[in-house]
């Protein structure tokens, strides 16, 4: 089966994350406390419920267990997006990811029981700031849970190198599946390989595997 989704809270960022899920073909239920909140995310978001969902019975009607992740995406209000994770965990929700303003509020829904807290302006701003540093990659694409396909280009340090000093064939968890020397696609790759400034490495896999290995060069 599927896994489902419940986005509480319908401001920027949350109709951005239902607008997403639903492009992706999960099933999202929609919930704001303002009725012109969910008619806005009507148009791409086919279940939505106006309810409070910092009042204990409306979130039991709600049945929220059955769902696979509830996200919290309220900002505006402190009070209430803690109040709401409470009642989640309390009833039993599997896993409650909540929205944080900034780092104190981060603390508290930790202690209250969030199961991932994201920090989107902390997040985000560590991220430019390594896309500012890293002019090795570029053209990443997102292929969901958590697979990337990349392309990373050969600069002055890796020149030389052959795939096998770049530990490169032996990966498990990423693939080399081409590089790209001028206008000729190279796919028949060997350890001995030698690298050339400017070659295209076509990567694809778990990013977290990728960045691990762009860290090692
Ligand atoms: P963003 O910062 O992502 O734009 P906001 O904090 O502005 O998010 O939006 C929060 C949303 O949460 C608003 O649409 C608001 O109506 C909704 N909201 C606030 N309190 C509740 C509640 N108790 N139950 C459900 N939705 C709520």
């Amino acid at each position: 089966m599927n896994s489902q989704f419940a986005v509480i809270g319908l401001g920027l960022f949350g109709s951005a994350l239902c607008e997403e899920l639903d492009r992706q073909d999960a099933q999202v239920l929609a919930i704001d406390i303002d009725e012109t909140k969910t008619r806005q995310v009507a148009t791409f978001c086919s279940h939505t419920i106006v309810a409070d969902a910092s009042d204990e019975a409306t979130v039991a009607e709600l049945g929220l267990t059955d769902y696979d992740i509830v996200f919290v995406a309220i900002g505006d209000s402190l009070e209430t997006s803690i109040l709401i994770t409470l009642i989640l965990k309390e009833a039993g929700v599997k896993k409650v990811w909540v929205k944080a303003r900034d780092k104190f509020h981060a603390k508290i829904l930790q202690k209250v029981g969030a199961d991932k807290v994201i920090n989107p302006e902390w997040d985000m701003g560590r991220r430019v700031a390594q896309s500012m540093l890293d002019n090795r990659l570029f053209d990443y694409l997102e292929l969901g849970h958590n697979m990337v396909l990349t392309e990373f280009v050969i600069g002055l340090q890796q020149n030389g190198r052959t795939l096998g000093d770049l530990h490169l064939l032996q990966q498990s968890e990423f693939q080399l599946l081409a590089i790209k020397r001028g206008e000729t696609l190279h796919n028949v790759l060997t350890g001995k390989m030698e690298m050339q400034l400017g070659d295209i490495l076509i990567l694809a896999g778990n990013k977290h595997a990728i960045d691990h290995w762009l860290d090692t060069l």
